[in-house]
């Protein structure tokens, strides 16, 4: 098990102890009080999708800077800091977080696999179904009206 909250882009994971909001920017800070690798994050306009899986404590935010996709992660060890801290960063965001299940990090991977090929996906709730339609081989949740399974590519419908 993690023993810290981590920041995690590219797959690498930085431990951060702190977020500051400043204007629309959050800003991740280690335990002396000092920013992480990486860790001054742009909430504008510059992210395409957030979602969250409340199972792992864990936010995917897919960014879209310029036709370049990449995948941020946060995820709390706490469960009051996650309470607190992943709606917050929503807020400033002013966006809709979207409720995930535990393919939450292929999910956020695919959309932005499929943001670099030109196609836009529109990003659903996964956890109440009513709005997804599952992959008949390989059981991934897809929203309704996607074509192609974002994690196998099988068509739809
Ligand atoms: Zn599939």
């Amino acid at each position: 098990m993690l023993e810290n909250n981590y920041l995690i882009i590219n797959k690498k994971a930085r431990a951060f102890s702190e977020i500051k909001i400043a204007g629309r920017t959050a800003v991740f800070l280690d335990d002396d009080g000092r920013p992480v690798d990486y860790g001054v994050l742009p909430l504008g306009d510059s992210l395409y999708a957030m979602m969250s899986c409340d199972r792992v404590r864990l936010l995917m935010m897919v960014t879209d800077r310029q036709g370049a996709h990449d995948v941020i992660g946060v995820f709390w060890k706490d469960g009051a800091d996650y309470e607190k801290e992943c709606p917050m960063l929503g807020s400033v965001a002013g966006m809709k977080i979207y409720r995930q299940d535990l393919r939450i990090g292929s999910y956020a991977r695919s959309i932005a696999e499929k943001l670099d090929e030109g196609v836009r996906i529109r990003v659903a709730d996964a956890v109440d179904g009513s709005d997804m339609t599952g992959c008949p081989e390989c059981g991934m949740m897809n929203p309704r009206g996607t074509p192609y399974c974002l994690e196998c590519g099988c068509e739809l419908e």
